[in-house]
């Protein structure tokens, strides 16, 4: 299989998708996007990327933050981040309240935003700046140190942040966080705010795909810690859409809302894709037709 073209393939299957779905404008300085960009890219376990469309062009990572913050997490703290977070699929929007209140202030999952919230409240705990310490691992694993928050962006959703401030003062009260709210919540849209292309986070992405090793051979995680984490982004990491996802694309991934998606194949790649326009779920459309496309043509699934 020649990786490159198939890459290029796949975009031009894709670009019919483009403009389809609605880019998120919740958070205004997102609805600044080009709905029509696409970019795709696969790193492979041995380091090699490859790339097609938009891949070098940086955008606003969002809830794929999630997936870092909860590896570095795991990676410092060791498990009991799961006595605060439980790990089913939530059956909610990822920013629902109401789950929240009736099983007693522990989150449904690490990716939903109140159990983000309380993965960055752990991370801010153990070092003292959680979205440096996500950036910082960002940078390491890409070699990128131009990767940073977007100031923005990370302005743009703290002044519109009313529902995940609900969210974390209701953390608050239940005795689920331990920093004060307003200190958890600037590093929880300042690590969402990271800018980064689809190279760069297939790049970090690869030690998920690596039984947690590495760019430069040290573990950051187990191999059993990095087989629960792709289980909880297959479970848990598009959304409501995440039976969907299995059945379309058949891999662990992560979604945000700009745009981006990264999936992870076991011991071979981690492949990212961009395209803003998103499903009524929340996922990227031309994204998820592409990872489809992808996993479709090479069989490269978990299934
Ligand atoms: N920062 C966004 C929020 O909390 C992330 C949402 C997402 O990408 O799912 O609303």
């Amino acid at each position: 299989m020649n990786m490159q073209n198939l890459l290029e393939d796949i975009a031009g299957a894709v670009q019919s998708q483009l403009g389809q779905g609605q880019v998120a404008d919740y958070i205004p300085q997102l609805a600044t996007v080009d709905p029509y960009c696409f970019g795709i890219s696969v790193a492979t376990r041995d380091g090699e990327v490859y790339s097609a469309g938009d891949a070098r062009t940086a955008f606003s990572i969002q809830s794929i933050s999630k997936v870092f913050a909860l590896a570095l997490v795991l990676a410092l703290d060791g498990e009991d981040i799961w006595k605060r977070v439980f790990r089913e699929p939530s059956g909610n929007p990822f920013n629902s309240l109401i789950q929240l209140e009736s099983e007693g202030g522990i989150p449904r999952n690490p990716f939903i935003n109140a159990g983000a919230i309380v993965v960055t409240d752990r991370l801010l705990s153990m070092t003292g700046d959680a979205a440096g310490a996500v950036r910082g691992l960002m940078r390491e694993e890409t070699g990128n140190a131009g990767i940073d928050v977007d100031p923005r962006v990370a302005g743009s959703e703290l002044g519109n942040s009313h529902r995940n401030a609900s969210l974390a003062h209701f953390l608050a009260s239940c005795g689920n966080l331990e920093n004060p709210v307003e200190d958890v919540l600037d590093s929880y849209v300042k690590q969402c705010a990271l800018a980064m292309s689809c190279e760069d986070l297939a790049l970090a992405t690869r030690f998920l795909a690596s039984n947690g090793l590495r760019t430069d051979g040290t573990r950051l995680l187990s191999p059993a810690q990095t087989k629960r984490i792709n289980a909880v982004m297959l479970t848990c990491g598009t959304y409501d859409a995440a039976g969907e996802f299995a059945y379309r694309v058949g891999l662990p991934g992560k979604s945000g809302v700009g745009g981006g998606i990264v999936a992870v194949v076991p011991d071979k790649c981690a492949i990212s894709v961009w395209s803003p326009g998103l499903g009524r779920s929340g996922n990227s459309v031309a994204g998820v037709a592409a990872l489809d496309e992808f996993t479709t043509r090479t069989g490269w699934s978990v299934f």
